[in-house]
């Protein structure tokens, strides 16, 4: 990854530096497999994010990308993997920014945006993923908004607007935007116009669930008496992370039996066969009981009115 850090000078490099150092993600790693259902958000990512950085000269015009990308939905159910899995797939130059870390790491934000703008396009292509926009572009307390974050908010809307009339037309469509949001209500009407797309991504149906079950528990001994179908139809309004952490857990479990009792002496000296043994049923049902669903009903109400008054299909 070649650095960029000498295109800027006086305090901008420091700025320049500590983005490299913390939002830029050299190797995201994640691909398209590795993120179980979510069809439909991976087609609309690949026409709308994908395809505009493999063939930026063909997305002009009428046929213009995009300005922005946000994914809506609970929590868990990978908006963050996708992101991921875009900048793994277009081999991009990845900006993982939260938000909230920004608001609070930086004292000059406002200038740390534009800065990160510039990164991404001297280091094009790029995506720049900013995980809970709604916590920087909140509409919430209007009135009684901090200045500070009032002025972010305004730098990523001209950002944002500045990337298409780029003067460079080789840079066009090539930074990309993708928001992530547990709370799209939150953000105000002018950000979510330029988030042009809007895709929901909503909880795991059985299938998926079925098929998060199998890729969590890819390099784990699973007994045979482990039924996908019933595991998936127990964690129903589980997130593919709930399910994630049930997994966790029950793969924990026969470990647990194995050392119960046993002083750490004796924990020290057992081998990895000697605590091993396949997760079974009854470990899954364990675990179902330490670990609820962490979305409500409520929550996901809200999202499905939400996608239907200003969602994408
Ligand atoms: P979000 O950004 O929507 O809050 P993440 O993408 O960070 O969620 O997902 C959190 C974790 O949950 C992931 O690291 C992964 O283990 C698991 N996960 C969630 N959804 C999926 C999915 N569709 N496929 C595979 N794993 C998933």
């Amino acid at each position: 990854m070649p650095s960029v850090l000498h295109r800027f000078s006086g305090p901008d490099q420091d700025l320049a530096a500590a983005l490299e150092r913390d939002v830029m993600d050299t190797s995201p790693g994640v691909h398209w497999e590795d993120i179980a259902g979510l069809e439909q958000a991976k087609r609309l990512l690949q026409e709308n994010v994908v395809l505009p950085l493999y063939m930026p000269d063909f997305f002009q015009g009428i046929r213009r990308p995009v300005k922005g990308v946000l994914m809506f939905g609970p929590p868990g159910t990978g908006k963050t993997m996708l992101a991921k899995a875009v900048a793994t797939e277009c081999q991009t130059t990845f900006f993982n920014v939260s938000s909230s870390t920004l608001a609070s790491k930086y004292r000059q934000s406002e200038r740390m945006v534009r800065c990160l703008f510039e990164m991404a396009r001297a280091l094009a292509p790029s995506t720049i993923f900013i995980d809970e926009i709604d916590a920087l572009c909140s509409s919430r307390g209007a009135t009684g908004e901090h200045e500070a974050s009032r002025r972010v908010k305004t730098e990523i809307l001209v950002q944002i607007d500045g990337m298409h009339s780029h003067a460079d037309p080789g840079q066009k469509g090539q930074v990309m935007v993708l928001a992530a949001t547990n709370f799209p209500w939150d953000i105000d009407e002018a950000l979510r116009r330029r988030l042009e797309k809007r895709i929901y991504i909503p909880l795991p149906a059985a299938p998926e669930r079925s098929e998060l079950l199998r890729l969590a528990l890819k390099e784990v001994d699973v007994a045979d008496d482990v039924d996908f179908d019933q595991l998936a139809a127990l964690t129903e309004g589980y997130s593919g992370d709930d399910i994630t952490n049930v997994c966790r857990d029950a793969a924990m479990n026969g470990m647990r039996t194995k050392i119960a009792g046993k002083t750490p002496e004796q924990i020290r000296a057992m081998r990895r066969e000697d605590v091993n043994q396949p997760v079974n049923m009854q470990d899954f049902h364990h675990a179902l009981q330490r670990i609820n669903s962490s979305v409500s009903l409520t929550d996901v109400k809200r999202h499905l009115a939400y996608m239907q008054e200003f969602g994408s299909v």
